[in-house]
């Protein structure tokens, strides 16, 4: 972990204020269940006055050209791949994900920030004729003002450049709050910002602590905007402090994403990018591949050869880049540990693992081993609920009517996959199935020109390219008669 003050205090006004109250959040690594860090939740007081210190700030920031607000993002991306290393290991230390998987996460943070500050010379608006002689209708595009923005645990620095490179691009301030089981990585990015670059004081600030303190910033009439990734409860909840306030809200939630296994896709291929796109990050992705529907002529073939390598996925200390490492606590490996429980009840057959792994490397640490499961029923419960952690059920289906309609039977809308070989299949497939994003003979990840969106429960408003962008932003109509 690295020194410097910044664990032990928010980071408003451009300054670290020591902790005024009195509760705090131990921080465990995941691999060696260690408290790490004892981080202070921020009291009413510190929150109000990180967001008067944002709306304060806003107003010469939302009047700096863009140009200039996209220089400041470009250094910070310049900044984080300066640090990558030290970055990385806090979030390996914090989350658990493989130490080359955390490198990749802040190359793909700092790649974000390239993408969004692109629009700096891109805030268009539309000049229309107006209805009367010698009027010109002016749609201009404006700040919205302080961003919330609230960070769940699995992409700790990934999910905070989604709100902070957009936000500020688009001229508004930020109140982020990082998850409270990984906000070091956050932290000492924030303090590294603030040690090295130029960025107005107030235009970033920071508090910690846990779902009260999410509340609190939330809540309050003088937030413009609450982007929000994380869980549908939680969403649900934002979403109802924000309608005292009729706050903007932006909500990224979770997934249980469907992959459909057409009978002429290429198996091997299918396998091994559905394996990815399970285990990644330990299964602890929203667009994770959760649930498997696969063509009966090929359902002994796919599940013998995805048996096969799942046996040959390494589970380790993060440091050494295994495929997998622990999952991030014991509650979101007991809730693995239960999803199988209940399938195998349920009268699911576990066909690899459906345990924690036995031995000395593991004898602490959240661990849960790459796990299939067949004879899995549409209604059952590893079928409808997302599983955070690496287990896949497969289900054979006989039909395309029938997969499609398994694959949209659910409240979640994220992402969903297909693999087949034939063009109109794969076109069908994607007009019909019900999510905000459908990759074909392909999984992980999307791209930052894309649009990364769930449908039905999944969220609300959607992150990534033009359109994740312009929702920073709000039109005002400006009427120009010069008769
Ligand atoms: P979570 O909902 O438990 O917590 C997310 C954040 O919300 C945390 O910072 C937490 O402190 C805060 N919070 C909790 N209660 C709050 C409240 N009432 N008001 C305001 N803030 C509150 O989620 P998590 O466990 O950190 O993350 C995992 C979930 O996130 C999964 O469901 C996953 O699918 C989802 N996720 C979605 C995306 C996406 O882009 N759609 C990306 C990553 C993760």
């Amino acid at each position: 972990m690295s020194e410097g003050n910044q664990l032990g205090g928010q980071y408003i006004a451009g300054e670290w204020r020591e902790a005024s109250g009195t509760e705090s959040i131990e921080v465990r690594n995941p691999t060696t269940e260690e408290v790490i860090a004892d981080i202070p939740n921020a009291t009413p007081e510190e929150i109000d006055s990180a967001i008067d210190s944002a709306a304060e700030a806003q107003i010469d920031w939302g009047r700096r050209p863009a140009h200039e607000r996209g220089e400041l993002v470009r250094e910070v991306a310049e900044l984080m791949l300066t640090n990558q290393s030290e970055l990385a290991d806090l979030i390996v230390e914090e989350q658990g994900k493989p130490r080359n998987v955390a490198l990749g996460e802040i190359e793909a943070s700092a790649d974000l920030c390239e993408y969004m500050a692109e629009w700096d010379r891109r805030i268009e608006g539309d000049i229309l004729p107006g209805d009367t002689r010698r009027e010109s209708i002016h749609l201009q595009r404006h700040p919205l003002g302080v961003v919330a923005g609230i960070i769940p645990w699995n992409y700790p620095i990934a999910v905070f450049i989604r709100k902070f490179a957009p936000a500020l691009v688009a001229g508004n301030t930020l109140v982020a709050k990082p998850s409270e089981e990984t906000p070091i990585s956050t932290l000492r990015l924030a303090e590294l910002i603030d040690e090295e670059l130029d960025l107005p004081d107030g235009v970033l600030n920071i508090v910690t602590g846990g779902g009260e303190v999410g509340t609190r910033l939330v809540s309050s009439d003088a937030i413009d905007m609450i982007s929000m990734t994380g869980s549908v409860e939680t969403g649900k909840a934002i979403m109802e402090a924000a309608a005292d306030n009729l706050t903007k809200v932006s909500l990224e939630l979770g997934g249980k994403a469907p992959v459909i296994v057409w009978k002429d896709a290429d198996i091997d291929q299918a396998v091994e990018d559905i394996l990815t796109a399970r285990i990644t990050n330990t299964g602890q992705v929203c667009t994770c591949a959760e649930r498997v529907y696969v063509h009966g002529d090929v359902r002994e073939e796919f599940e013998e050869h995805y048996v096969e390598a799942a046996k040959n996925v390494t589970l380790g200390r993060p440091e050494d880049n295994p495929d997998m490492g622990p999952q991030v606590n014991s509650r979101e490996l007991e809730k693995t540990e239960a999803a199988v429980k209940r399938a195998r009840n349920e009268g699911a057959e576990v066909l690899l693992g459906g345990s924690r792994p036995s031995g000395t490397n593991f004898e602490r640490g959240y661990w849960y081993e790459p796990t299939v499961i067949t004879d899995v029923k549409q209604d059952m419960d590893i079928m409808q609920n997302e599983v955070f952690g690496p287990v896949t059920p497969i289900m054979e289906i006989d039909s395309l009517e029938d997969a499609i309609q398994y694959a949209n039977d659910s409240r979640y809308g994220l992402s969903s996959y297909v693999f087949t070989d034939n063009y109109r299949t794969a076109m069908r497939v994607a007009e019909d199935l019900e999510f905000g994003e459908t990759y074909i003979n392909r999984t992980l990840g999307e791209s930052w020109h894309g649009h990364h969106i769930g449908w039905n429960e999944s969220g609300l408003g959607g992150e990534d390219g033009k359109y994740g962008f312009l929702k920073y932003t709000q039109l005002k109509t400006v009427y120009h008669n010069y008769d």
